[in-house]
């Protein structure tokens, strides 16, 4: 029998999602029809956003909710250095600079006392940053009140980039909060790429509480074209519609909302699912052998993750530095690919992208970030995994320790 690949992350497409999507393929409507707006009143029920604006991708939604921060050519933002490029480049695609800000190394999550100097620095050379983009990395909800802390002192804007942290939640005094709900940011961002955790093929959308940049949101999506009767200057007749800034094409189709209709219907089956492995990995990890050779990445206290990602950091041993850990990462990785388990590293650090360093975009201090890449690797993490598949990873770990590499 040939042993299944186990990737790091995939998609759980079951009957009832292919009979939505033929349903809406059979039906009147293949994109603009009602099934984009059921769609985003579904994404507000599992979030607790008022407002959600469905798009193409989790970029798009990046892209607009920059505009919509208002920024523009010349200004600056702020984004951490460990998330996918996606989150820094947003801010280039509106016009501005990113500078990338530090992470703490165990839990890959923004370093507060970095975000705030990068901040400060910015306002003291007279270039405030317009937003931050503060990124849930793995499923693991960023410390808002804090960043929207920092960033209210300089007039800054908040982008929670919830990409990896649909399901998540919080808790802040007491009371129980969720990803994207918008307690602490102006807005949130999802992605719907099939390694997320419910899927639309590709997708994305914008998640706000404020009435007025979701209706921005909405004209950019689709040209900076309205059709309000309400907003349009002397009309020539019925067809009438006002391109009134230039926008983009960043819409989704009824088609790829049918799927994430139905998938949303199994997101809370799906984190429970995830949590219920991140479990059973904890539990291996947490006793010798593999406790002294590796640490999972570590959940904050307060918050219940939706595990996007499951990452293990290997520990440096006695006198060891980055070098010596990066390559037993190395080494591990192709040990465990030998063994049909496809591991991943997320991410290499944005400021090491050579088109951020040739853009003079690379400059910081960067040690929690470079202390994260150098051991951490994302083992396999999806629904359809089965308790077995846990112990087949942790015995290829097993191995690992035992061959003294
Ligand atoms: C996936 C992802 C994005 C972008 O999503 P796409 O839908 O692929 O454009 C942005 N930020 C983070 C952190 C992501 O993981």
């Amino acid at each position: 029998m040939v042993t299944p690949l186990l990737p790091y992350g995939r998609q759980d497409i079951d009957d009832d999602d292919v009979a939505a999507v033929v349903a809406q393929l059979r039906s009147d409507w293949l994109t603009q029809g009602p099934t984009v707006p059921a769609f985003e009143a579904a994404l507000c029920e599992a979030t607790g956003a008022k407002h959600a604006i469905a798009v193409s991708s989790g970029t798009a939604a990046l892209h607009l909710a920059c505009l919509a921060a208002g920024v523009r050519a010349g200004d600056t933002g702020v984004t951490s250095t460990i998330t996918f490029v996606a989150s820094a480049n947003a801010i280039r695609y509106a016009g501005g600079a990113p500078s990338l800000c530090d992470v703490d190394p165990e839990t890959g999550l923004v370093d507060l006392a970095s975000l705030d100097a990068v901040v400060s620095g910015l306002a003291a050379a007279g270039r405030a940053p317009r937003v931050v983009t503060s990124v849930d990395l793995c499923g693991s909800v960023a410390p808002l009140a804090r960043v929207r802390e920092i960033a209210a002192r300089v007039g800054a804007k908040v982008i929670e980039d919830a990409a990896h942290s649909l399901g998540a939640s919080y808790d802040d005094a007491g009371v129980t909060r969720r990803a994207g709900d918008g307690a602490y940011t102006d807005m949130a961002i999802l992605s719907f790429h099939p390694v997320k955790h419910v899927t639309t093929c590709e997708g994305g959308a914008i998640l706000t509480n404020d009435a007025g940049a979701a209706e921005e949101l909405r004209d950019l999506r689709s040209h900076g074209i309205t059709k309000d009767p309400a907003r349009l200057g002397p009309v020539d007749g019925p067809w009438s519609y006002e391109q009134q800034r230039l926008g983009f094409h960043y819409r989704i189709t009824d088609v790829q909302c049918a799927l994430g209709l139905s998938q949303l219907k199994k997101l809370p089956r799906f984190v429970a699912r995830r949590r219920a492995l991140a479990a059973r990995y904890d539990a291996a990890l947490s006793s010798a052998p593999l406790a002294a050779a590796f640490a999972p990445l570590r959940v904050p206290a307060g918050v219940t993750s939706s595990y996007h990602l499951y990452v293990v950091r290997v520990r440096p041993r006695d006198g060891e530095g980055l070098v010596e850990v990066a390559a037993r990462r190395l080494a591990l990785y192709g040990a465990l690919r030998e063994r049909g388990i496809l591991p991943q590293v997320h991410y290499i650090p944005v400021h090491r992208q050579p088109d951020f360093v040739a853009c003079g975009l690379s400059q910081g201090d960067f040690r929690g970030a470079d202390a994260y890449y150098a051991g951490c690797l994302s083992l396999p993490m999806f629904p359809a995994m089965q308790d077995g598949d846990v112990d087949r990873v942790v015995d290829a770990l097993a191995a690992f320790v035992a061959s003294g590499r």
